[in-house]
C-alpha cells in the first residue's frame, strides 16, 4: 500500500504538486513569501511500500472507516486554508510541549499483529498523565468520541509496565481564547483497534471500501461525492 502524494489546491482551483505550489503566484497572493514556504515545508514526504501495512491510530478511531480507506487510497488534496489551520494547530502543539523533554512528548507507540501494525505518537506523557491536545475553533461541551478513543488507544498501546504507572488520561481542547481539559476513563481498547484495523486491512486487500458510517460529519467529508456516488446539497 503506497499512499498517494499530497496535492495542493490553489485558489484558482488548480491542483499543484508541492513544488508547483511553491512557485505559483496565485498561492503566494493568498499566503505571501515566508508563510507559503512555512506551510509547504516538510510536506513532500513519500511513504515507502512496507512488508505489511502500518495503520495510524487516527485512521482507526475516526468516525468512519470508509473515510480512512479513502484517505489511504485516494489522491490527497489539501487546500491552502486547511493547511493554514493544520499548521496553526501544530504551532500551538509545539508551544505547549516545548518545555517537556524528548522522552515526554511525541512518544512513538507500536503494536504488531500478524497482518498489520498499529502505530501512533502520543502527544505527551507528563507526571504519569497521558495528554492528547486538540486545537479547535469551538471547545465542545464534552470530548468527541474519536478524541476519547484516540487518547484511550495511546494508553492501550503502551507496554504493560508503563500502563500500570499511568494515573490518568486527559484530552485538552485548545482554542485561541481558552484551554479546557477533560478527564478520560482509563480503558484498554486493543481489541477494538485490532478489529478496526482488520476491517481496513481486508478492505484494502480486496480494494473494497468498508461500510459507510453515516453521521452528521459526512457533511464535512472530503470523499462525500465518491462515497455516495453523487453530489447532494446539504441543508444547514
Ligand atoms: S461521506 Fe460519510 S459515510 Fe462516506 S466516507 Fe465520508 S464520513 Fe464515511
Amino acid at each position: 500500500m503506497v499512499q498517494q502524494p499530497l496535492k495542493i489546491k490553489c485558489p484558482t482551483g488548480k491542483l499543484h504538486t508541492i513544488e508547483e505550489a511553491r512557485l505559483c503566484p496565485s498561492c503566494a497572493e493568498l499566503f505571501p513569501g515566508p508563510i507559503i514556504q512555512a506551510l509547504l515545508a516538510d510536506r513532500a514526504r513519500v511513504s515507502r511500500p512496507k512488508e505489511k501495512p502500518a495503520f495510524g491510530i487516527g485512521n482507526l478511531v475516526s468516525n468512519c472507516l470508509r473515510q480512512s480507506f479513502y484517505k489511504l487510497t485516494e489522491e490527497q488534496i489539501l487546500d491552502l486554508d486547511k493547511l493554514w489551520i493544520f499548521s496553526r494547530g501544530h504551532a500551538i502543539h509545539q508551544f505547549i510541549t516545548h518545555t517537556l523533554t524528548d522522552e515526554e512528548k511525541e512518544i512513538f507507540v507500536k503494536k504488531e499483529f500478524p497482518n498489520f501494525d498499529i502505530i501512533g505518537f502520543v502527544d505527551a506523557i507528563h507526571d504519569n498523565v497521558i495528554y492528547e491536545f486538540k486545537t479547535t475553533a469551538n471547545i465542545p461541551d464534552e470530548p468527541q468520541t474519536s478524541h476519547l478513543l484516540q487518547a484511550q488507544a495511546y494508553f492501550s498501546m503502551l507496554p504493560k509496565e508503563k500502563q500500570n504507572l499511568i494515573t490518568s488520561i486527559k484530552v485538552i481542547y485548545l482554542s485561541l481564547q481558552k484551554v479546557k481539559p477533560y478527564e478520560i476513563p482509563k480503558r484498554d481498547i486493543t481489541a477494538y483497534l485490532e478489529s478496526r484495523a482488520m476491517q481496513l486491512f481486508l478492505g484494502l486487500k480486496k480494494t473494497l471500501p468498508p461500510e459507510k458510517e453515516v453521521s452528521w460529519l459526512c457533511k464535512y467529508c472530503d470523499f462525500y461525492s465518491k462515497c455516495f456516488d453523487k453530489k447532494v446539497d446539504f441543508i444547514d
